[in-house]
């Protein structure tokens, strides 16, 4: 006799997205995550929702994702994303050729988009750089995580789900190369209680492969530095349009706009260093689109870390290709079974990563239900207050969208 039936270990966007879609699927889960909810990766985010843009010439299989992705979640997650709509911006400078590639991935892929003169966007956001020469419209948006992490969470609790924040999992039992469950603290109050299940999932993000050392998972992660500046009036998302480097992204919160980011690995996701050239940098190349940034005191600074699959790195350059996402069943990796981990992926996709170990967590159960994650709006979508309150229940509150919420 088990506990639960499935035990997920990490509530970011990926563990509350599983166990959202495991508990619709009638399947008892408990939820372990050794923080607040979404206190990993992604409440330090940058928030962007991909429209697939990003990523639609050097990734078409990764903006293939993001395409109905972001629909959906424009579609079931009301007040926890922003529909914004985005410009990619063709600087003085930049190769007008990348502009022409990025637009014909685009047709190809099927993201809808227009191309704007510089002065016709400048007619819309009269704040962009008179240096921008050409602008492509694309149906980018923007994530509140905190929001998108603890509806999804409620979500799985209404659902049946038990949801354990500052219960941080230790020990994972072994016999005889299957994994019964693990030890958790925080839980009732205990040091150390024993959690018996059917199935375990680790979706730990960039901690994937400190979990157990019996789980062979190379991580690669890699920092980068968001910084919210005081603006306002932007009202869209904003993304450099050139091979992809530091500073090109600025994301339009109602009165802070939030520059960034970087990317450079690190060897400890826990402890990096915090430096002064990464902020500089970032304000420096997201002037090049909006000047005004230029003499803005930053309001706040937060660095994230990328839960970055070392394999797919190995082939990938660190930026300007999507973050594909990789399930690893541990019976055919490590013959450890009753374990998969999910690593990599964007938040963007965590629906559907979801889905994918949802659908391999259900075969190993043999439960049949199928994912209805895509259909069923998200708890308090259209209610910024109630959402709010479920992020302070969670202890979700994360720097990405703090300026946003009311706790
Ligand atoms: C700088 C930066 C910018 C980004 N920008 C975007 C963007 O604009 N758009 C986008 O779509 N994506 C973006 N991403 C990617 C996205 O944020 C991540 O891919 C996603 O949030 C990862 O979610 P996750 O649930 O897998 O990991 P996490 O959110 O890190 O969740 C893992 C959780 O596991 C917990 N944990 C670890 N060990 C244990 C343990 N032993 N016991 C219990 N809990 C444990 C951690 O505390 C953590 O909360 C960005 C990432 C970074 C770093």
């Amino acid at each position: 006799m088990t506990d639960t039936d499935v035990l997920v270990i990490g509530g970011g966007g990926t563990g509350v997205g599983v166990a959202r879609d495991l508990a619709m699927r009638g399947i008892e889960i408990t939820l372990c995550e050794r923080d607040g909810l979404g206190g990993g990766t992604s409440g330090r985010s940058h928030g962007l929702l991909h429209s697939g843009a990003r990523y639609a010439e050097s990734d078409p299989e990764g903006a293939r994702e993001c395409i109905p992705e972001s629909r959906t979640l424009k579609r079931i997650a009301g007040e926890c994303i922003r529909d914004s709509g985005g410009y990619f911006l063709q600087v003085a400078g930049d190769d007008p050729a990348y502009f022409d590639e990025k637009r014909r991935a685009c047709e190809e892929v099927g993201i809808d988009f227009e191309v704007l003169s510089g002065e016709d966007a400048r007619e819309a956001v009269p704040a962009l750089s008179p240096d921008v020469e050409r602008v492509m419209e694309v149906p980018d948006g923007l994530i509140y995580p905190s929001r998108l992490v603890a509806a999804t969470a409620r979500s799985a609790q209404e659902h049946g789900a038990h949801v354990h924040t500052h219960a941080p999992v230790s020990d994972l039992h072994v016999e005889n190369g299957h994994i019964t469950g693990a030890t958790v603290s925080g839980i009732d109050s205990n040091t150390g209680k024993r959690i018996d299940a059917e199935y375990v999932v680790n979706a730990t993000g960039a901690w994937a492969g400190r979990l157990d050392e019996r789980l062979a998972i190379e991580m690669e992660p890699a920092k980068g530095v968001m910084v919210a500046v005081p603006f306002d009036g932007l009202d869209r998302v904003l993304n450099r349009c050139r091979e992809p480097d530091d500073g090109d992204i600025v994301i339009s919160h109602p009165e802070q706009a939030i520059l960034g980011t970087t990317s450079v690995p690190v060897d400890d996701p826990e402890e990096y260093d915090q430096e002064d050239w990464e902020v500089e940098q970032v304000i420096e190349e997201c002037a090049a689109m909006l000047p005004g940034l230029e003499d803005r005191e930053p309001e706040r600074v937060y660095w994230g870390v990328r839960p970055l699959y070392a394999p797919d790195e190995a082939e990938r350059e660190q930026r300007g290709i999507s973050r594909g996402f990789f399930l690893l069943d541990h019976k055919a990796r490590d013959d450890l079974g009753g374990i998969c981990s999910i690593v990599g992926g964007k938040l963007t996709t965590h629906r559907l990563m979801a889905e994918a170990v949802a659908d391999h967590v259900a075969e190993r159960l043999g439960v049949e239900a199928a994912c209805h994650t895509a259909e069923e709006t998200l708890p308090g979508a259209d209610d910024p207050a109630l959402l709010d309150r479920y992020v302070g229940e969670f202890d979700a509150r994360g720097p990405a969208d703090e300026d946003v919420l009311g706790v």
